[in-house]
């Protein structure tokens, strides 16, 4: 049953793919418990920074496109401003050099300075259709795809069908299956096709929410719109495949950085003082245990060989050339002329450069969680689990268009 394909560090195997799909119920259903949580929905991002690139004009008017910023005494002290910019890191001879250089330059992407922007909470602004299109829209996603490391952009080069010769087939396998048969080695090398694939993914992902909250323009509600859907992911079955790469990704580094993810302080306290409540403590504890439960499952399934990227002659140049065009990306988000598109742009931004830093840029030693106690920012920890509930999410949302799809084929 398990088909080989040779074209890249998780294309592997199919079981790859039908593992992941048998686990996600469980794994979204976690991740959706666990970024209710303070920690994790509480994010910090300076989102009105100008673009660097070009002059912007295409602000979105759109209701939906605006959000509302928590006021910071809503925010549990420790990871206020303030407080943050009293963080002390250990001493020189304690920390563990990480491959390259320490800190910043190990990173993919520019995070936002931890003492400006302002707090956002994630989950009252949920990732759907807002209106912003057109020119503005399109500019960001063409930057973004022409930031390809090596100068490829593949952006309307594959296959496309047109919405009537789709079908969704009864297993997201069989999707994958059919585009894995067709994938042949391009020539191309492998970093600049998983630097496509990590954002052709991110755009299906993106795209993937937008249809499945859409706005009905007869009604005024948001729901699901298998039209949309067809058109923008279903009829490319590679997108789909790119959505599994990105998630598989994800939950490498996720398993990864397991053992100091279960030793991190979380304290979703208030303030750490002696009157701290029962209820609080419980909280934290059954946090902890959703944790653990995703990490099980990344320990499980987190099946991307990171270690057949950047090998042989040029890897360093290669590497560097990938983290600067990635850092590129997040800085193009400035760019993005929506308030709500923007924070989720750069909170995936920020999350799948976590993981490729995690993936990339750190050894077993530098991991320990005993030796390093300092190795991601809170707000690298709550993107990279963000992004993987997004990524979970919309795998969960291609089984609701497909019970659409069935539907509407019966009443026929
Ligand atoms: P677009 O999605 O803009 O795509 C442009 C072109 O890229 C397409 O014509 C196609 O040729 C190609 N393309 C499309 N998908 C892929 C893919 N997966 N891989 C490779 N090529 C592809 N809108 C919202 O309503 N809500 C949001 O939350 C939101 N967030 C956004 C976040 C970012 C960072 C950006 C840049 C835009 C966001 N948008 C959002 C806008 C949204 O992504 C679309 O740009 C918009 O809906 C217009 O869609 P479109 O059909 O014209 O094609």
């Amino acid at each position: 049953l398990c088909q080989h394909s040779t074209t890249g560090p998780i294309e592997t195997t199919l079981c790859d793919y039908e593992t992941i799909e048998s686990v996600n119920g469980e794994i979204y259903s976690a991740l959706s418990e666990l970024v209710q949580t303070p920690f994790f929905k509480y994010f910090q991002a300076d989102l009105y920074r100008e673009c660097p690139f070009w002059q912007e004009n295409g602000f979105c008017m759109n209701r939906e496109c605006g959000i509302t910023t928590v006021d910071e005494s809503e925010i549990p002290e420790k990871w206020r401003a303030a407080a943050l910019s009293k963080i002390e890191l250990p001493p020189l001879e304690e920390r563990v050099p990480l491959p390259g250089c320490y800190y910043r330059d190990a990173d993919y992407c520019f995070l936002d300075d931890m003492t400006e922007g302002e707090y956002v909470d994630l989950t009252l602004v949920p990732e759907r259709y807002t209106g912003y299109s057109g020119p503005s829209a399109h500019r960001v996603w063409k930057s973004i795809y022409e930031e390809n490391c090596f100068g490829l952009s593949e952006l309307n080069l594959l296959t496309t069908r047109s919405p009537a010769q789709v079908t969704l087939p009864d297993t997201l396998t069989d999707v994958l299956r059919e585009h894995i048969n067709g994938e042949n080695g391009d020539g191309e090398c492998l970093e600049k096709r998983v630097y496509y694939k990590i954002i052709s993914g991110l755009h299906a992902s993106i795209s993937t929410h937008i249809c499945l909250e859409y706005l009905n323009q007869t009604t005024g509600e948001m729901g699901p719109n298998l039209e949309c859907f067809v058109t923008r992911v279903a009829s490319h079955p590679e997108r789909l495949q790119y959505i599994y790469f990105n998630t598989v990704l994800l939950l490498r580094a996720v398993s990864r950085i397991g053992p100091y993810l279960r030793n991190y302080d979380y304290c979703s306290m208030p303030t750490p003082h002696d009157h701290v409540l029962a209820e609080d403590i419980q909280e934290e504890a059954k946090s902890l245990a959703t944790l653990s439960k995703v990490i099980d499952i990344a320990e499980h399934v987190g099946k991307f060989d990171e270690r057949v990227l950047f090998r042989g002659e040029n890897a360093n140049i290669l590497k560097e050339e990938f983290k600067m065009h990635f850092r590129n990306v997040s800085r193009i988000m400035d760019c993005v002329g929506c308030d709500k598109c923007r924070l989720w742009g750069k909170v995936q931004t920020t999350g799948l450069a976590t993981a490729l830093k995690i993936l990339f840029e750190m050894d077993e030693t530098a991991l320990d969680p005993h030796r390093n106690q300092n190795l991601l920012q809170r707000s690298e920890v709550v993107a990279l689990i963000n992004t993987l509930h997004r990524f979970s999410e919309s795998l969960q949302a291609v089984e609701t268009f497909r019970d659409i799809w069935k539907k509407t084929g019966e009443s026929d």
